[in-house]
């Protein structure tokens, strides 16, 4: 349920149904838009009580929200949540931001020149797994605090910010040292533990879809998150499993134009994962732009073949320039262009 107040409430006023909402025994959220303020009752609502909030003072109507995910819905806020990480802005068709680098941190060498190379390229971020869920407990599953060493490296010379994933509640707080944002897995997007746990953090969460989840399950994922108190939620196509095997997974594009109009929150699009193709994430990653993506999420390896996980979809610093190019010109064509990447140039010997 939401209690939307007058847009002359006074503060009072407003304090006043927070304070019932909670005598009530419910949760609220506060949101403030640049119209009106809405507080959002959480828990198991009953029709009464939109008669009881309906008459308090400062109140203006008092509505049902219809979704089950509610802070995630566009019902409950109707306003583009922009999440900030340093300069950049995602969300709200502030322009478009890219990270890049490698599916997973390897070797020192690997690693500082995929980094440059992403850097050189117009790369707002750089990824790279430290902490890799694997399907398989045979495959390399990365090389835990000793990568975010060589994240933190990468960060110092380059600039760039640093996305990585967590994959184990206990390791959240270790990971929130060196990532400027956290990445939650396709794999783990119902792993409400972590969910939570990644929601009593203030770091940007980035929310990969569960690779079986319905766009429904996916915005309840978030849920979990901001129910915590953390709003900083960006989510991510990254694809589904359908019956075609001749691509890694089938990327849903319908679901971009989808969640921004069921969500307030920035989605970017992982044309990586999806496609399983290095030579598919160029057009991919163009078609998720047009349909809306407020960024990217692209591997890049500076020798794919030699990667130890993720080789056959990373692109090459080259080919990843190539890219850059091209989203340069489709982001002023959208009136969307690239932010500007703010990071340390190259030393000049
Ligand atoms: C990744 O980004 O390297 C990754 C493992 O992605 P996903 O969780 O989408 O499979
Ligand atoms: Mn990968």
């Amino acid at each position: 349920m939401i209690v939307v107040m007058k847009t002359d409430a006074a503060e009072g006023e407003i304090i006043n149904v927070q304070k019932r909402v909670r005598e009530l025994g419910f949760k609220d959220s506060l949101i403030k838009g640049v119209e009106r303020t809405v507080i959002a009752v959480l828990g198991g609502v009953y029709p009464e009580l939109v008669d009881e909030f309906s008459v308090m003072d400062g109140v203006d109507t008092v509505l049902r929200v219809s979704k089950p995910y509610k802070l995630a819905s566009r019902e409950v806020n109707p306003y583009d949540t922009v999440v900030s990480v340093g300069d950049l802005k995602i969300g709200a068709g502030k322009g478009l931001v890219v990270m890049a680098g490698p599916c997973s941190v390897d070797t020192e060498e690997y690693v500082m020149n995929t980094a440059r190379g992403v850097r050189d390229a117009g790369a707002h971020m750089f990824r790279g797994g430290a902490f890799k869920p694997r399907t398989s407990p045979h495959s390399f599953e990365g090389h835990g605090v000793k990568g975010l060493g060589l994240l933190a490296k990468a960060k110092a010379e380059t600039g760039l910010q640093i996305i990585t994933e967590v994959v184990d509640p206990r390791d959240v707080e270790v990971v929130c040292e060196t990532a400027d944002i956290l990445q939650i897995g396709s794999r783990n997007g119902q792993n409400f533990s972590l969910l939570k746990e990644v929601g009593r953090t203030n770091k940007p969460v980035l929310l990969k879809r569960g690779m079986w989840a319905t766009v429904e399950e996916w915005l309840l994922a978030a849920e979990h998150v901001l129910n915590q108190g953390n709003n900083k939620v960006i989510l991510c196509e990254r694809g589904i499993r359908t019956f075609e095997t001749a691509t890694r997974f089938t990327f849903d594009i319908n679901a971009i134009p989808l969640v921004k109009r069921l969500s307030h929150l920035p989605i970017m699009a992982d044309p990586s994962h999806s496609t399983g193709k290095w030579y598919l994430v160029e057009p991919v990653a163009m078609a998720a732009v047009a349909a809306g993506a407020d960024g990217l999420l692209v591997e890049v390896h500076a020798s794919p073949d030699h990667a130890l996980s993720d080789g056959a979809q990373s692109l090459t610093p080259a080919n990843f320039a190539v890219l850059m190019a091209k989203l340069r010109v489709l982001g002023e064509a959208l009136g969307r262009p690239l932010q500007p990447a703010e990071t340390k140039a190259p030393a000049t010997t």
